[in-house]
């Protein structure tokens, strides 16, 4: 079983490089971001919740986020391992995930970081926000929030990571076979240890 998180600031690429990596490796992919909007299409609870903090760029709240992500995990168990984007994005989601891993008998293997400038960044999000219709996309304004919510809360799990001995960064800007060739490296070089 292997279980990787993907880590990285919004528009990093995690959400299409897990794409690849879930087919190369035969891994359950979970995007908390798409599981969200899932539920905002569906007009559930859950997505009427998270829909008050994603249109503004914020975090949705620890208690939520978490309980999703523990009730998807259970879901797709017994299964070859994950492959988390966009989780955990705090250190008491990152926390909680150890702990509910550990009940599990798994731990994560791995957390790969894509390293890319915010102006890169920036720029690639307000170009998806034209085709998306995401509405955390549509003004640098948003982008901004998020980027702040990321050096606030998201950063310190490369900390937290660094002393489980778990993190690894890779340069994220390229072509996507580009990234995805850095990707498959790191996995595989940890794979064989
Ligand atoms: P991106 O990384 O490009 O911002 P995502 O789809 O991963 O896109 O996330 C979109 C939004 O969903 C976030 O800005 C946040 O509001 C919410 N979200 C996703 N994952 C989490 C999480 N782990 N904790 C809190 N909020 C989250």
């Amino acid at each position: 079983m292997l279980n990787v998180v993907i880590f990285g600031k919004p528009g990093s690429g995690k959400g299409t490089q897990a794409a690849i990596i879930k087919d190369k490796y035969g891994l359950t992919h979970i995007s908390t971001g798409d599981v969200f909007r899932k539920n905002i299409s569906q007009g559930t609870e859950l997505g009427n919740i998270a829909k008050q903090f994603m249109s503004k760029g914020e975090l949705v709240p620890d208690k939520i986020t978490i309980a999703m992500l523990e009730s998807e995990i259970k879901g797709f168990m017994p299964c070859n391992g994950f492959i988390l984007d966009g989780f955990p994005r705090t250190i008491l989601q990152a926390e909680s995930l150890d702990k509910l891993l550990v009940n599990l008998n798994l731990k994560i293997d791995l957390v790969i970081a894509l390293d890319v400038p915010n102006k890169n960044l920036i720029n690639r999000l307000l170009k998806r926000g034209k085709t998306s219709g995401r509405s955390d996309d549509q003004s640098k304004e948003k982008i901004d929030i998020r980027l702040e919510e990321y050096d606030n809360k998201t950063k310190p799990l490369i900390i937290f990571y660094e002393n489980q001995k778990k993190f690894y960064s890779i340069d994220g800007v390229g072509s996507l076979t580009d990234v995805n060739i850095r990707l498959v490296d790191v996995i595989d070089s940890k794979c064989n240890d």
